[in-house]
């Protein structure tokens, strides 16, 4: 061993006299350039990863991540031409400690494993009332009898509802003002969608189509697809996550609902990054309407394609047409899990994503949650909390709400600061480093951090780095 050190260091001749043979040396000048070769490759595939990430970026329209990576990947291409110039023994010396160093991140992070935690189920879980879901509540107006009604029945309400009630509502004409084009477009989806409620069901053929569950759920899923949505996923209808009367639309406010179908199919849509990335601005409530109207328009067709095969099917759409919750129905099916910011981030599109739902008896083969480490990340990384303008998402850890374990946003601050803002606000969807577009170098840093306790932790650090404690807003897309 003495000898190989004293070749490192180009002593030839010491060791000679110290009984090197011929072999020897020839093994030892061997081994340090397989070491120089090693060392080199390490550093070019620093290099390669950074300047992909560097290259991502630009495309991104990312420009502190563009800047600061190309920051990096000089660094980087600097130290290289330094270890190369140099005479041995340093040099030798200085690729080892790069393969050295690439070597030990490669085993911290294979030998890291997460122990991946997601949703628990705790306990009891009792049906959600949809009177008491924050947008039916403001469908209450003063001196009408639903007003009356719900807070008589829930007067400990009454006051923090009353106090945002005074804040002008989300897309009402003291906001129009602030942005008539992109107010008036959106105001103009939500009015299409409600044209939409009377798609929603209706009866089934008489015919039954014989198809066995893996046939019908090989077609829908494609059919789903082939419609605009890639992620989806089939679970049992829990009657958990049924609503258990109508909250919204006045003509059947308190009707019991009765939702008895065996399965809930789900799928997610991918939102605009550039739409998103203006929040809380009116380009995301374009957006959530835009998102919303696909969801419509594939749920609807669906569940009436469903009914065509001969079996009850029908759509959930938003404004007023929910009779189950989605993102408890999501997770189920294994399209994500919930996260702090307080619902569903998927797994191809963290929280950039909307959701549809179709209910339906029709035969099918259920997912299963699936564990993608994404709670773990949640309970390191705080980026949606210290953002939320409304400081409205918790610092804390999950506690126990009707029977499940999670992070309990305060969904009155969460509301009165859309009203403030006149939009969905969507602060929070845009910071998760989740939220990053749907590609193949974030696709491997998500599958990394799928797998790694060590990479998440410095994942959390590198995303503050690179995209900033608090992203940078862009510019809107639309005029
Ligand atoms: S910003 Fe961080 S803490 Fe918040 S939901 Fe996303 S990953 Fe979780
Ligand atoms: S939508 Fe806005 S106000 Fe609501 S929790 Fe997210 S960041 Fe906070």
């Amino acid at each position: 061993m003495t000898n190989y050190l004293l070749i490192m260091e180009n002593d030839v001749l010491k060791a000679r006299q110290r009984g090197l043979t011929r072999k020897d040396e020839f093994i030892t000048f061997l081994a340090m350039n397989i070491l120089i070769i090693a060392g080199g490759i390490s550093l070019i595939i620093l290099i390669c990863f950074f300047f992909l990430f560097a290259l991502y970026s630009l495309l991104e329209k990312e420009k502190r991540a563009f800047w600061r990576s190309s920051v990096v990947v000089l660094l980087l291409i600097i130290i290289s031409l330094i270890f190369f110039l140099v005479e041995p023994p340093l040099k030798n010396w200085l690729f080892a400690i790069a393969l050295i160093v690439l070597l030990l991140d490669l085993v911290i992070l294979l030998f890291s494993p997460l122990k991946r935690k997601s949703t628990e189920i705790v306990g009891k879980q009792k049906k959600i009332d949809e009177r008491d879901v924050i947008f039916a509540r403001f469908e209450y107006k003063e001196g009408t009898a639903t007003y009356k009604e719900y807070y008589t029945r829930k007067p400990e309400c009454k006051k923090i509802d009353d106090e945002i009630r005074r804040i002008p509502d989300i897309l009402s004409p003291p906001h129009l003002k602030k942005h008539p084009h992109l107010f008036s477009l959106a105001s103009a989806e939500f009015g299409f969608l409600e044209h939409q409620l009377t798609q929603v069901s209706g009866r089934e053929s008489r015919e039954k189509s014989q198809l066995s569950p893996s046939e019908s759920t090989r077609i829908i899923k494609e059919i789903i697809k082939y419609l605009g949505s890639d992620l989806c996923g089939i679970s049992s209808l829990d009657q958990a996550y049924v609503y258990s009367h109508v909250g919204r639309g006045p003509e059947h406010y308190g009707e019991e609902i009765k939702l008895e179908h065996t399965y809930a199919i789900t799928f997610a849509l991918e939102m605009d990054l550039g739409m998103v990335a203006t929040a809380p601005k009116e380009p995301v409530i374009v957006e959530t309407g835009k998102k919303y109207i696909e969801a419509a328009r594939i749920s609807i067709i669906v569940a009436d394609f469903i009914r065509r095969l001969g079996y009850p099917a029908r759509a959930h759409i938003a404004g007023s047409n929910y009779q189950a919750m989605l993102p408890p129905l999501a997770w189920l099916a294994g399209l994500g899990e919930l996260g702090r910011l307080g619902i569903l981030i998927t797994s191809k599109y963290g929280p950039r994503a909307r959701l549809g739902l179709i209910t339906t008896d029709i035969p099918l083969i259920e997912d299963k949650p699936k564990k993608l480490g994404i709670q773990n990340f949640c309970q390191k990384c705080y980026k949606c909390a210290r953002n939320c303008p409304a400081q409205a998402i918790p610092y804390e850890k999950k506690v126990e709400v009707n029977g499940v374990l999670k992070w309990a946003l305060n969904r009155e601050e969460c509301y009165k600061f859309w009203r403030r803002a006149g939009t969905d606000c969507a602060v929070c969807i845009y910071v998760c480093p989740y939220s990053k577009s749907d590609n193949a170098f974030h696709g491997f840093i998500r599958k990394v951090m799928e797998n790694s306790a060590v990479a998440q932790s410095f994942s959390v650090w590198a995303d503050d780095f690179f995209y900033g404690r608090v992203p940078l807003r862009r510019k809107s897309p639309l005029g």
